[in-house]
């Protein structure tokens, strides 16, 4: 693996990570520390599930949808195509016109969540740039694998019944939310994003790396 160029392309938690209003916000704390004369250094983490990067399974939107242990791990480990979308609003269709993405390939929008630091600067900010209803539309003609965003939603802000969550989880394709894609020049790589398996859960951490 000597050529190859990884990019990790998680944020930090508790420092770079944004709480979505109404979640449980990040909070870690020292349990046990050498300074106070214990054995060993131990945090206890208070967390969403949803917090930083992290994966939305079916059952985040859908009450007998698949859970985030149930998914198989190939669903997180696949080639990924990394468009640079311009639109400083949302992800629209024309935005994707000269896009090429196979039949089970991710799909991982830079927007200016990356290129401008939203997505880094620990601060959640309502206009960021989302996926509209016909972009997932567009997502699901192409078959895409899974569907990834540079902001802790997909979601146009202040959109309670989430259409875009339930287009995509609907049939099953996993969510990819808080990735920072700054450095990554738009291209194909292969995406690294396995969730925590918690049992039940309806969506999970992770780390996300591309390797080209
Ligand atoms: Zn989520």
């Amino acid at each position: 693996m000597g050529r190859r160029k990884f990019y990790d392309i998680s944020v930090s938690l508790g420092g770079e990570s944004i709480d979505y209003p109404g979640d449980t916000p990040y909070q870690r704390k020292m349990v046990q520390t050498f300074e106070n004369g214990d054995l060993c250094n131990l945090s206890e983490i208070t967390m969403s599930a949803h917090a930083g990067t992290h994966v939305d399974a079916p059952k985040h939107f859908f009450e007998e949808g698949k859970t985030i242990d149930a998914l198989p791990v190939e669903k997180f480990l696949l080639k990924a195509v990394v468009v640079h979308v311009q639109n400083s609003v949302s992800v629209e269709p024309a935005d994707l016109e000269k896009v090429t993405v196979q039949s089970g390939e991710a799909i991982l929008f830079k927007t200016r969540n990356s290129t401008e630091g939203l997505i880094e600067q620990g601060v959640f900010e309502e206009g960021f740039v989302y996926l509209t209803r016909k972009s997932a539309d567009w997502c699901l003609q192409k078959g895409v694998g899974l569907v990834g965003i540079d902001y802790i939603s997909i979601e146009k802000y202040g959109c309670g019944s989430s259409p875009v969550h339930r287009k995509l989880l609907k049939k099953g394709i996993p969510i990819l939310e808080g990735i920072n894609l700054k450095s990554v020049p738009a291209g194909v790589y292969t995406l690294y994003c396995f969730p925590l398996k918690i049992r039940d859960g309806e969506g999970a951490p992770v780390r996300a790396v591309l390797m080209d």
